[in-house]
């Protein structure tokens, strides 16, 4: 099977952009240069380089001995925690940054839940001195206080969203209308596989160092480019896209995508979008998304505040629906317990979304000569707070 994005932005049935009229401009310089811009050796110059001296790259895929012991596999975990900034974000953001210098872009905007999205824009923008705001909902900037200070010492401003929840979906529209008035100085920075083409494959492309790296790091450490199974936790999709991306049409490969069940998939507190949604279109593409029989968009629910979205990007709607990838779902405390266990046994403190990608091992069957490489999106400094309130350690 070939997973490809066509010219019109679709993977299979899912994809394209659906925007409103006044979007369309913006949505249309970037579809229109990304490719070449991409493609331009001097930007994989840049590119590479500040992944290699900035974000740390290539990150180390460390086998994992008493895990493997554990589950009577060979596990391997590929170590994105360990880029600076503490997850695998920065790697998209440090390429839209460039992407937009190359548009003559001055200004940055970019939306953000938890706030983890927030800083590796911050992040890149202080990098570069460029300007930028933040847009964050109100409710989000009080939860979230750490984050918040994070990005302003960064020198970015956050703009509290007041409208609606104030919560994501709330600052995802007023960056998309301070986007609309201010088409020609300012490139969005989307954080996930999500919005409008070419979004999804941009980020898609930004984050598939993840598995480049894997593929040679494999082929030095056990003779062949293929692990048995690769596993990541999706919340938009980023880090399992970008993880997935170089395996997508090595079919004895088999991809798992583990989503968040919250307080369990029948409880109404859930974020496993493909145990629960249909198609629809969500933020500019058509998708599989949590919603009512009237499509209302259903508030999603997990205790890991990544993996909190009632939609999937195009992509993942696409292996899900074609088989290509397997879907399982793990709930809060599967994901902690999962979190706990790895702490213990590796001496790594997984990000909570992370964890729900461990917690997976329990529902999988492996052959003690199973290669499995587990994607760990990010290190759970962030998440003490949560740990703790948790208390069973
Ligand atoms: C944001 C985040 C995620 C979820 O985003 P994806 O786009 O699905 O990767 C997962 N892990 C960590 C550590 C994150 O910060």
């Amino acid at each position: 099977m070939k997973v490809k994005v066509d010219d019109r932005g679709y993977y299979g049935n899912f994809g394209g952009a659906y925007i409103p009229e006044m979007l369309y401009p913006n949505v249309e310089e970037l579809r229109q240069n990304y490719e070449a811009i991409l493609a331009e050796p001097e930007f994989q110059k840049q590119f590479n380089r500040l992944l290699k001296d900035y974000v740390g790259r290539p990150t180390p895929l460390y086998l994992a001995n008493r895990l493997s012991e554990k589950y009577g596999a060979k596990i391997y975990l590929k170590r994105e925690d360990l880029c600076h900034t503490g997850a695998h974000k920065v790697n998209n953001t440090v390429g839209q940054i460039l992407l937009a210098q190359r548009l003559g872009k001055k200004k940055i905007i970019a939306e953000t839940g938890a706030g983890q999205h927030g800083v590796a824009t911050a992040t890149v923008c202080a990098l570069m001195g460029v300007e930028c705001i933040v847009y964050m909902g109100e409710v989000d900037m009080a939860r979230q206080k750490p984050n918040v200070e994070r990005m302003r010492i960064l020198g970015t401003e956050v703009r509290p969203a007041k409208s609606g929840s104030r919560t994501l979906k709330d600052a995802t529209n007023e960056a998309m209308r301070h986007w609309i008035n201010n088409p020609t100085d300012t490139h969005y920075i989307i954080g996930s596989v999500v919005g409008p083409h070419p979004y999804p494959e941009m980020v898609a492309r930004f984050q598939s160092v993840i598995s480049k790296e894997m593929k040679s790091q494999l082929q030095s450490e056990i003779g062949r480019e293929n692990p048995d199974y690769v596993i990541a936790c999706v919340g938009g999709g980023s880090n399992a896209a970008g993880a997935f991306y170089h395996y997508y049409d090595q079919e004895e490969v088999q991809l798992v995508a583990v989503e968040a069940a919250g307080k369990g998939n029948n409880t109404g507190q859930s974020a496993a979008t493909t145990t629960l949604g249909r198609p629809g279109v969500l933020h500019g593409s058509k998708t599989i998304l949590m919603q009512t029989d009237d499509g209302q968009v259903v508030e999603p629910y997990s205790i890991s505040a990544g993996l909190d979205y009632p939609g999937i990007g195009p992509v993942h709607a696409h292996l899900f629906e074609t088989g290509r990838a397997r879907f399982l779902s793990a709930t809060d405390d599967e994901a902690m317990e999962a979190g706990i266990a790895l702490s213990k046994l590796e001496g790594i403190i997984p990000a909570i979304e992370s964890a729900h990608a461990f917690a997976a091992l329990d529902q999988l069957e492996f052959k003690t000569e199973d290669v499995v490489v587990i994607n760990l999106s990010g290190r759970g400094d962030k998440d003490l707070d949560t740990y703790i309130q948790w208390g069973k350690y």
